[in-house]
């Protein structure tokens, strides 16, 4: 995928050769930058203008990168984070995923590893954007976590759901009994051997035509739908 066209990053990062070459390959792939050199520039900035990723150095004059973090989710603020910090300090980068970080990078990072992390975030934020799933005549709200079937309320436990779902988003690709179950997890603590089965079952009474396929020895799978 070609990076989109603004996408906004800002950087915060104290160190100038760092933050310069950063900044530079940044713009060279065709993001828009902001660069900021410390922790109350960056609260600045964030207040200022939204962001679709942050890139936090965790040793920052003036406020710490942990702070900026911590003042952001306790704002509801959910742009994606990735943090940078020094090697060695696996306590802070515990305690930088705990106050919400999406993802680091330990320095001296690649820069093709920082871009890939990049695009991964964007990804993501835009999937969970995505609040419906929609295939042959089902709907399913992630939300509301509501099934419709050409247009009717059809109830589905939770189960259920997590199955559908994953089977919709994974679309063309046959998923092994074990990717299904993990679904499953934590619902159930002692999940039995025929729990799957029983579900995928019930789910197929549910929907119109036989959608899933049993991939004999292996899973099942949903065929990718033809795009309209
Ligand atoms: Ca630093």
């Amino acid at each position: 995928m070609d990076n989109p066209p603004n996408v906004s990053v800002l950087l915060v990062e104290d160190d100038r050769p760092l933050g310069e070459a950063t900044q530079m390959i940044l713009k060279q792939y065709g993001y828009k930058i902001l660069w900021v050199t410390d922790g109350a520039m960056a609260l600045d900035a964030i207040a200022d203008k939204k962001f679709d990723v942050i890139i936090l150095d965790l040793g920052l004059p003036r406020v710490s990168g942990l702070d900026v973090l911590t003042t952001l989710r306790s704002n509801n603020m959910d742009v994606p984070v990735i943090l940078l910090t020094a090697l060695g300090t696996l306590q802070d980068r515990i305690r930088g995923l705990d106050a919400g970080a999406d993802d680091y990078l330990i320095k001296p990072f690649d820069v093709d590893e920082l871009i890939a992390r990049i695009r991964a975030l964007l990804r993501r934020t835009s999937e969970r954007e995505k609040k419906t799933i929609s295939y042959k005549g089902i709907v399913i709200d992630l939300d509301r976590h509501s099934v419709t079937i050409n247009g009717e309320d059809v109830a589905f436990s939770r189960r259920e759901f997590a199955l559908l779902e994953k089977l919709l988003t994974n679309q063309g690709r046959v998923l092994s009994r074990d990717q299904m179950s993990q679904s499953l997890y934590g619902w159930d603590d002692d999940i039995d051997s025929n729990a799957l089965e029983v579900h995928v079952h019930n789910i197929r009474k549910k929907v119109s035509g036989d959608i899933i396929r049993t991939i004999r020895g292996v899973g099942y799978m949903i065929e990718k739908a033809k795009p309209d």
